[in-house]
Order: structure tokens, then sequence, then C-alpha cells
């Protein structure tokens, strides 16, 4: 598995920066965003560093799925039950700020914060 010394969620991944973990297996480690959109803002994070959605192959098929199947199992652990909105932001005219892919998941009782 692929990792950067200098990468913030690799850093995550790894325990060496602190987070609010909520999840974690052998490929994913989900924590709440340190600057939530909504009142639950997940952020699902491969361990392995894989820069954006852009990157990914077919052989990262099965890693996407479980990504997209694991936001809807945290949302009804997490108590939101009015739905929620899945953000992957990808490269510079995507918006993206950290280079490591990452899926946001927000969700809970609107007005947001933001989105
Ligand atoms: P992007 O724009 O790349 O899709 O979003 C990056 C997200 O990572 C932002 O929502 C930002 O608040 C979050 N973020 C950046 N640094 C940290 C950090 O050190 N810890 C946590 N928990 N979230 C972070
Ligand atoms: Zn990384």
């Amino acid at each position: 598995m692929s990792h950067d010394p200098n990468c913030i969620f690799c850093k995550i991944a790894a325990g060496t920066i602190p987070s609010r973990k909520v999840y974690e297996d052998d490929e994913l480690i989900v924590f709440h965003d340190i600057a939530p959109w909504a009142p639950v803002h997940l952020l699902i994070v491969p361990k392995a560093h894989i820069v954006s959605h852009a990157e990914l192959t077919d052989e990262h098929a099965a890693l996407a799925g479980r990504m997209m199947v694991l936001a809807p199992k945290l949302m009804r652990e997490m108590g939101v039950t009015g739905g929620f909105r899945t953000v992957i932001n990808t490269g510079r005219d995507g918006g993206q700020e950290v280079m490591h892919l990452h899926m946001h998941v927000m969700g809970g009782p609107r007005p947001w914060a933001r989105g």
C-alpha cells in the first residue's frame, strides 16, 4: 500500500495526526471533517495514497464500491434519517484541497453551515 509522508490524510490513517475516527478497517478509515458543513460530516478515506478520483481504475472497483456502501451504513449508525449528501471533489477545477482521495458524506437536519 502506498503512502505519502507529506500527506495529511496518510498521516491521519497512520495515526500520527489525531482525528475523530468513526470507522476503520484494512482498507478504509472514516473520521469527522475538521470544518463540518453539516451536523454530521464524515470523510471516507482509503488508507492507500490514491491522489484523487481521477486516478481510479478497474483495479479499484471493489474499494470504490466499499466506500459507496459504507456511507449509508455509517449515516444510519450516526442517527441520520433525513437523507445525506455525498461529494467527491476531484482536482483543481473540482475544488479538491487535500490531494488524497476522499468522499464527503454530510447529513443531519438543515440548515447546514454550507452545502
Ligand atoms: P476537499 O476540498 O479536498 O474535498 O476537502 C478536504 C476536506 O478535508 C475539507 O472539508 C477540510 O475541512 C478537511 N480537512 C482538512 N484537513 C483536515 C484535518 O487535518 N483533519 C480533518 N478531520 N479534516 C481535515
Ligand atoms: Zn495520502
